[in-house]
């Protein structure tokens, strides 16, 4: 079948979005939140019915087909509908610092560690031997939950300078009581005291957010989300303040808890608070808080959530569990992670999801900008914060070929790192001797190379024997999602001595003298040590914003029990509003080409099938 062919049918079906003034070079993007286009929230901006969306069903990631109201909604011209994927990530680490160094002064009180005496040599003890969740009573009780706290809620998360903690305050935030200016005494946060410095982080992060500011623009006139109350469990970050104060601005009462113990910051959970957000989140909460945080933004006297973003399925877990009448009012679920959107595609088989739900995950843009181009910078990042190393001439064995790990080796091989690459698939191997890595496997090069770079989403990928062989000072890290990429655990062995010599660095030393460097204990590098682009996160939060606006607005009946990925329209749609940030210029079909290649002059562009 050819392109022309699918992309007639798929254009025949998909409503008319006109981004034409959203991909011009003038500054802002000018999004027309008609009121028609908002109260239809239909995807058909001509007139048509709006493309049936199509449950994602089983489906790995990839860009669904189908069009949404939210798509509609916001379309600059008609409407139209973009979709959003947040950020998760998580750092347990500074916690675990903390522990793990059994108090020593390796670690200052908020956390950061700096340097550390090289010449103390130790056992180490491992953080899950020290760490204590539960330092208050706990009412809900660790062990009375079906299910523990998501991985994701424990990751780490890093990010940018942070004012958090300076202060030695141990009492809990639960035992504080903290009023705003306003007077108002809804919420939890570590230190209200704290939210000018945030609002501070928060004006800069708007800076590298050009589309959500952009729909701040638009709603000044259009409220696409007036009436709805979303309850959110993100992590609480600056970026995530803009995607907050954009839903607000279009109309929206938010709740927020965060979804990782670790990642908030406390500063800007409370310029959030201060600007009368109900936030209920701090930095190095324990499980049961965690828990009670959440518990505060869907357990209210006189206000009930209709809508939820998520980010790993907890606060959807909770709701379920505790309060299932809840569904009742609820449009729908918006969620961005892995685990959250595996876990929704779990209960629609098993025919127990009751509302629709969006699968931001896998959105193109998101992926694409998540895993590539984010990885490309961040990858840096991590490795020259941890080691303060110079990239040049150094060789270093990158495995897998995906999207992060083309990222990976696209930063090093610019910076003049000789890079080698691993791979099982011959696609991918074909693609990297294309792009002029040498294609080894890790035994070939392994004596041989300063950093060992895993991304593969795989398992064992670096063993306890390839770590024996490895050279004097080699730098180990992983940039995949799971920990266990690296056989970490083969490390902790008595004949070994690990040394702590920075916040996530690790020396693991062998009896002769030899001493690999660990990073982030085999953790994600750029989210443990590196911050992660706003402009990444600028898309990621867009999607989100379009997913709920979509959702929310749907007609009864577009949107069954089931879960959904956003159209490619928006998809399109979100890439459209960050162009103007470029002074891009796109350029239109003409009436006669768009004809010769049977697609929509506003798009979408390319069919659902196609890989980008
Ligand atoms: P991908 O599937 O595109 O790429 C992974 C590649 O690894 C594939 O080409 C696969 O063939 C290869 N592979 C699998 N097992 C291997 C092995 N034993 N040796 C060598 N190669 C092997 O996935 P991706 O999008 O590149 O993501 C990779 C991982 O990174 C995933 O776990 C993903 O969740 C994670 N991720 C991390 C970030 C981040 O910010 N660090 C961002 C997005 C995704």
């Amino acid at each position: 079948m050819s392109v022309q062919v699918v992309s007639a049918a798929a254009a025949a079906k998909v409503p008319e979005v006109e981004l034409k003034d959203l991909s011009s070079s003038e500054a802002q993007p000018q999004l027309a939140l008609s009121t028609a286009a908002v109260s239809a929230m239909a995807p058909a901006a001509g007139g048509g019915d709006p493309e049936a969306p199509a449950p994602a069903g089983e489906r790995p990631p990839a860009p669904g087909p189908g069009s949404g109201p939210a798509a509609a909604a916001l379309s600059p011209a008609a409407g139209k509908v973009p979709q959003a994927s947040a950020m998760k990530r998580s750092d347990p680490h500074h916690q675990h610092q903390r522990h793990r160094d059994g108090g020593e002064a390796l670690v200052s009180p908020d956390g950061t560690v700096t340097e550390a005496p090289r010449t103390v040599k130790k056992q180490i003890q491992f953080a899950d031997q020290k760490q204590e969740f539960n330092k208050r009573p706990t009412k809900i009780g660790r062990r009375s939950l079906s299910r523990s706290i998501s991985q994701s809620s424990t990751d780490s998360y890093s990010s940018a300078a942070s004012y958090t903690d300076s202060s030695d305050d141990e009492t809990s935030p639960r035992d504080k009581q903290q009023k705003n200016s306003k007077g108002s005494g809804d919420f939890c946060v570590k230190n209200i005291k704290q939210a000018e410095f945030g609002r501070r982080e928060i004006e800069i992060a708007e800076q590298e957010m050009p589309a959500l500011m952009a729909l701040r623009k638009r709603a000044q006139g259009e409220k696409p989300l007036a009436g709805a109350k979303i309850v959110g469990c993100t992590h609480i970050t600056a970026q995530t303040a803009v995607l907050m104060e954009t839903l607000g601005a279009l109309g929206a009462q938010c709740r927020w808890a965060a979804c990782n113990i670790y990642s908030t910051l406390n500063e800007v959970a409370a310029a959030l608070a201060e600007s009368g957000f109900p936030v209920f989140a701090w930095k190095g909460e324990s499980e049961d808080d965690f828990w009670w945080c959440i518990d505060r933004c869907v357990n209210v006297e006189g206000w009930q959530p209709n809508m939820i973003l998520d980010d790993g399925g907890d606060l959807t877990h909770w709701i379920y569990k505790k309060y299932p009448n809840m569904f009742k009012k609820i449009k729908g679920i918006v969620e961005e992670s892995v685990t959250g959107v595996h876990r929704l595609y779990q209960l629609s088989k098993a025919g127990k999801l009751c509302v629709p739900a969006m699968n931001v995950n896998d959105s193109v843009t998101k992926q694409k900008f998540d895993n590539l181009y984010c990885c490309r910078e961040s990858i840096l990042d991590g490795l020259k914060r941890t080691t303060d190393m110079m990239f040049g001439g150094k060789q270093v064995v990158v495995c897998g070929y995906g999207e992060v790990g083309k990222g990976c080796c696209a930063a090093l091989k610019a910076m003049g790192s000789i890079v080698y690459v691993t791979e099982i698939d011959p696609i991918c191997a074909l693609q990297a001797c294309m792009d002029g890595f040498r294609l080894v496997k890790l035994n070939e090069v392994i004596r041989q190379v300063d950093i060992v770079i895993t991304c593969t989403g795989n398992k064992n990928v670096v063993t306890r024997e390839h770590l024996d062989r490895m050279k004097n000072s080699c730098i180990v890290c992983n940039m995949g999602h799971s920990n266990t990429e690296i056989d970490v655990a083969s490390l902790r062995t008595p004949e070994l001595t690990w040394e702590r010599v920075r916040s996530q660095v690790d020396h693991v030393i062998w009896p002769d003298g030899k001493r690999i460097v660990l990073l982030a204990e085999g953790r994600l590098l750029n989210l443990s040590c590196s911050t992660v682009p706003t402009f990444v996160l600028s898309i990621t939060a867009t999607t989100q914003a379009l997913a709920l606006i979509e959702l929310y607005n749907a007609p009864e009946g577009r949107y069954k029990q089931d879960v959904y990925l956003l159209p490619k329209k928006m998809d399109e749609y979100v890439a459209s509003l960050h162009l103007p940030t470029f002074d891009a210029h796109l350029t239109e079909l003409t009436d006669e080409q768009a004809k010769y290649l049977g697609l929509n002059k506003n798009g979408p562009f390319k069919p659902n099938y196609y890989r980008y």
